[in-house]
């Protein structure tokens, strides 16, 4: 019997639950303001816990990585394999029916994986060194990413990149993608990528040239709507580490990879 999506995101949930429980405080799944009376999670005790889920190690060049055998890992493979036999489905009923199918990822932390920055970093955002770090374009692969990307393409299904990355980290963003093997549709037709200053006309309920006001659900689900709307594609499933890639609609069906190293509202 095929396990569904629920099932798999709760498995995924489940890793966090442990922290949850020590209060409804603790920023996990959907959870960002601390509004009871109970003492939150130990930070302390919070940054081994994410440790432990990576599997994270220095590699001989200082560098963190995540280990392939971690909960991290497994609760990826599962997903992966959920997702690549749903995509194999929906792509040959989308066939038949004369749609276009499409698959829609987020890059950072879906595709590349940051946990050596966020790891060195506290697990803090600086647009300085974020900006350094990504344009280093040496990003590992979130586990099974590429073969992920590979395995839709394969299935005639047209890969698109929906992602909060500036058009100025363009470049870096194809280099890397190209490194770890995810080396399909590259192009700017394909990887929607921020551009505040100026915004396409599809965005126009919430950007002008000159004046940016989406919020992330907006942007991405604007850039979605426009895939499917103006482009003519049918996405089937559209892939994100956080909940404001996957809200507001034009997939049918949502993947949420993990990520306990932030959260973007
Ligand atoms: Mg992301």
């Amino acid at each position: 019997m095929r396990k569904s999506l629920k099932a798999v995101a709760a498995g995924a949930a489940c890793v966090v639950a442990g922290a949850a429980l020590y209060g409804a405080g603790t920023a996990t799944a959907g959870q960002s303001t601390a509004n009871s009376t109970h003492e939150p999670y130990n930070i302390g005790q919070l940054v081994k816990d994410i440790d432990t889920y990576y599997g994270t190690t220095a590699d001989s060049n200082g560098v963190y990585q995540a280990s392939p055998d971690s909960p991290y890992a497994k609760d990826l493979a599962r997903l992966d394999g959920d997702a690549r036999r749903y995509i194999d489905r929906a792509a040959r009923k989308a066939h038949h029916r004369g749609e276009q199918p499409a698959v829609v990822f987020d890059i950072d932390d879906t595709l590349l994986l940051s946990l050596d920055y966020e790891k060195r970093t506290n697990y803090t955002y600086n647009p300085t060194t974020w900006n350094d770090y990504v344009n280093k374009a040496d990003r590992p692969a979130v586990f099974g990413s590429p073969e992920l990307v590979r395995y839709a393409e394969s299935k005639g299904v047209e890969v698109f990149y929906n992602s909060g990355l500036s058009d100025a980290q363009r470049a870096a963003a194809v280099e890397n993608l190209k490194k770890i093997g995810a080396d399909v549709n590259l192009d700017a037709d394909h990887m929607f990528l921020k551009d505040k200053a100026n915004p396409p006309a599809y965005l126009k309920d919430c950007a002008t040239p000159g004046a940016w006001n989406c919020t992330t659900v907006q942007y991405k689900s604007g850039t979605r709507r426009h895939i499917e709307d103006d482009l003519g594609y049918e996405i089937i499933a559209n892939f994100g580490d956080q909940y404001s890639d996957l809200d507001g609609g034009y997939a049918d069906r949502t993947y949420k990879l993990p990520n306990p190293t932030y959260f973007v509202a």
